[in-house]
């Protein structure tokens, strides 16, 4: 039963954070072999692990994932990119390969010097994106995020009541507050889930947590003009915000049925 117990804390820890599984294993060998913690054994054994996950995701995590082209993310708020939650950074999920991680930051650093507002900076929100190691990884629930190409972005969204522009996502994920097609639009999500249930699958995951701000249709519209204009190779984003923002570019596609829907996030991925 001891057993089964780890495997499944081995199993589950490697699915969200890919190296988490690894290093409970470490800290169980460092228990039995060289400290046996006797007193709150259990509390402990938890502290111990999160003060080894911690240090080793800062100080080796990085070095190692840049011998295989990836690097993190900035999860700092000193540029003009930030992690949407903290899970992503927690879970080592921030990881691009570094001709995506060049490609985005001057992307970030466009959209936020060529902004027509004055005031407060604007900074890009990040969502999921890749784990530090091995092509072929995937970063569940996407099974496409699995080599250091691919990357998701929130979209832009304003204050109700000041019209300016805010750094932050309507949903606690970034994901699953949709903006849904208007009548007349092609409605994909109809279309897709006559044949895949798992369509709109991130509904369950959006929880809004700022109802006072609304889709910034020129804000994103602009941020996607930028990223159709560097080096990426595919951006994937529904086909009704695509005819709505009309922008002329093949980078911009359909990502088929078998995916889940984009009128909540965008999706990019580099050659
Ligand atoms: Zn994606």
């Amino acid at each position: 039963m001891k057993i089964l117990g780890r495997f499944i804390w081995f199993l589950v820890l490697t699915v969200i954070t890919q190296v988490g599984g690894l290093i409970y294993l470490l800290n169980l060998g460092i228990h039995r072999f060289a400290w046996k913690p006797k007193n709150r054994k259990w509390l402990k054994r938890q502290f111990s692990f999160i003060v080894l996950y911690v240090s080793i995701c800062l100080m080796i995590v990085p070095p190692l994932a840049r011998l295989h082209h990836r690097q993190p993310l900035p999860w700092y708020k000193v540029t003009s990119l930030q992690p949407q939650n903290w899970f992503t950074i927690a879970c080592n999920r921030h990881y691009v390969h570094t001709n995506l991680y060049s490609v985005i930051t001057q992307v970030a650093d466009d959209f936020s010097t060529t902004s027509a507002h004055n005031g407060a900076p604007l900074i890009l929100n990040y969502l999921d994106a890749n784990f530090p190691f091995l092509d072929g990884f995937p970063l569940i629930p996407h099974l496409s995020h699995n080599d250091g190409k691919k990357l998701d972005l929130a979209f832009r969204y304003y204050s109700k009541d000041k019209h300016l522009p805010m750094n932050q996502t309507v949903s606690l994920l970034g994901y699953g507050v949709y903006v849904r097609p208007s009548p007349g639009e092609i409605d994909q999500t109809t279309i897709c889930k006559q044949s895949r249930w798992q369509y709109d699958i991130t509904k369950y995951i959006g929880i809004p947590i700022h109802d006072n701000m609304i889709y910034d249709g020129g804000e994103t519209k602009r941020l996607m003009t930028l990223l159709a204009e560097a080096d990426i190779k595919k951006i994937f984003i529904e086909p009704h915000l695509k005819n709505r923002m009309g922008i002329n570019s093949d980078k911009i596609r359909f990502h088929g049925c078998h995916a889940v829907r984009h009128d909540d996030h965008i999706h990019v991925q580099v050659r």
